[in-house]
């Protein structure tokens, strides 16, 4: 899941600016996961109205926990996009 190429293959572009760049994208990855377990624990009490707190706590950190490599991905991109110097085609 750690791995990636230091230079994009198709254009170049350099994908590791200088060293401890991705610290920032836990930001990223932090907003993401708070809108995540907000959406599926409000959609899960909404939909089902469960009787008990655990099927909540299950309905939040379950899917959570399932779209962590997503989330790690897409938050390096994030911070790409925001701080590398990409510029969108
Ligand atoms: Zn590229």
């Amino acid at each position: 899941m750690l791995k990636m190429h230091r230079r994009c293959p198709y254009c170049g572009q350099d994908l590791m600016p200088e060293p401890g760049f991705y610290f920032g994208a836990m930001y990223f990855s932090y907003a993401i996961n708070v809108a995540l377990m907000f959406t599926f624990g409000v959609g899960f009490e909404v939909l089902f109205h469960p009787n008990n707190i655990l099927f909540t706590l299950a309905s939040i950190f379950v899917p959570t926990v399932l779209v962590s490599p997503w989330n790690f991905r897409i938050s390096r991109a994030i911070m790409l996009y925001v701080l590398g110097g990409i510029k969108r085609m």
